[in-house]
């Protein structure tokens, strides 16, 4: 099975920019990138990254915000956060070590196996979402796959099957037959292992892995505020701790515009396109509105920044395409 997995991974693997000149860096980087999102979306974020950011040192020496601009549109801020925090961490020297590695600020079992083993080419799986689904099938993994007894028996197949020769390949051939066969959807003619997985042998592949059923989808109607005066337009920054912290948004409310919390005035404003946002579980559908004011006035947590300053500041995604939407006009 190993070896009809490593020559399938040899001619398949698909070329992708952290495939090239891997260092342990660009490895980090990547790796924190793919965990949410898929290798198609995360290779221009990754360039520019590489471009803005070439080193370690260089994600030190910046600023947090220009840190999360750089990540804007990716999601996940916290990651942003803990990369800035492990860059400072290690600065000198990216550990080699599981305890070293583990330590440090936002790596978890996931993102140290794949730097140990696709960076430093040691012995060691990583397993993340398409590696859990394609062992649950080959092994016929029948728990629910989130829970502590999956997990361990996922974990004792990852190691058991690694060779001693070039075992990253196996284990990036594991991520990759994730990736392009054994999908959600699984494409067991064109899989190499089909002779010897389990699930596709008991005729199960489809229903595995088990899942906890979803947790519904969490709407939220939000009025937005786009207030504009001449010293610019009305902007927040969220708080550390919170949904969307170090994130800049303009004023909102989850029920209709209130303008006597904002002890406004404010003559009838232009509606705008509407736009929607999901994160975590929740979906935000944003009604925003324009008003223009001839004074500037004070309001705590907002500030006012010019329009050729706002486009340079992290904003959150849904805010992100409402702020597109004003600079055209
Ligand atoms: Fe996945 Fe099917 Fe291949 Fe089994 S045979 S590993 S279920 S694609």
């Amino acid at each position: 099975m190993i070896e009809q997995l490593r020559r399938w991974f040899l001619r398949n693997r698909r070329s992708l920019p952290w495939r090239e000149n891997r260092t342990p860096y660009r490895v980090w980087i990547s790796e924190v990138m793919l965990q949410q999102t898929r290798a198609e979306v995360v290779i221009d974020y990754f360039k520019r990254w590489m471009e803005r950011f070439p080193s370690i040192s260089s994600v030190a020496d910046a600023e947090l915000e220009d840190v999360i601009k750089a990540w804007e549109g990716l999601g996940y801020y916290s990651r942003a956060r803990n990369i800035h925090t492990a860059a400072r961490e290690m600065r000198a020297k990216f550990p080699d070590t599981y305890d070293d590695l583990i330590a440090l600020k936002g790596f978890g079992e996931y993102t140290v196996g794949a730097v140990l083993s696709f960076a430093f080419r040691q012995r060691h799986p990583a397993i993340d979402g398409n590696v859990s689904r394609v062992l649950s099938r080959l092994f016929a993994v029948k728990e629910e796959i989130s829970s502590s007894a999956a997990k361990k028996q996922i974990a004792e197949h990852a190691w058991k099957i690694l060779p001693e020769k070039s075992p990253w390949e196996i284990t990036e051939g594991l991520i990759e037959l994730g990736a392009l066969v054994c999908k959600k959807k699984p494409l067991c003619e064109k899989c190499p292992l089909r002779s010897s997985c389990l699930a596709h042998k008991q005729g199960i592949a489809g229903e595995l892995p088990i899942k906890k059923p979803k947790r519904a989808v969490e709407i939220l109607n939000r009025s937005v505020a786009v207030i504009e005066s001449p010293s610019g337009l009305l902007v927040g920054k969220k708080e550390a701790g919170r949904v969307m912290a170090d994130l800049w948004e303009f004023p909102y409310r989850d029920v209709p515009f209130n303008w006597e919390t904002f002890h406004l005035s404010l003559k009838k404003g232009t509606a705008l396109n509407p736009c929607a946002h999901t994160f975590t579980r929740f979906k935000a559908l944003l009604s925003p509105t324009y008003y223009k004011v001839d004074r500037p006035f004070s309001i705590p947590g907002f500030t006012w920044v010019k329009r050729s300053d706002v486009i340079e500041l992290p904003f959150s995604s849904g805010h992100k395409r409402v702020l597109y939407n004003v600079l055209k006009f």
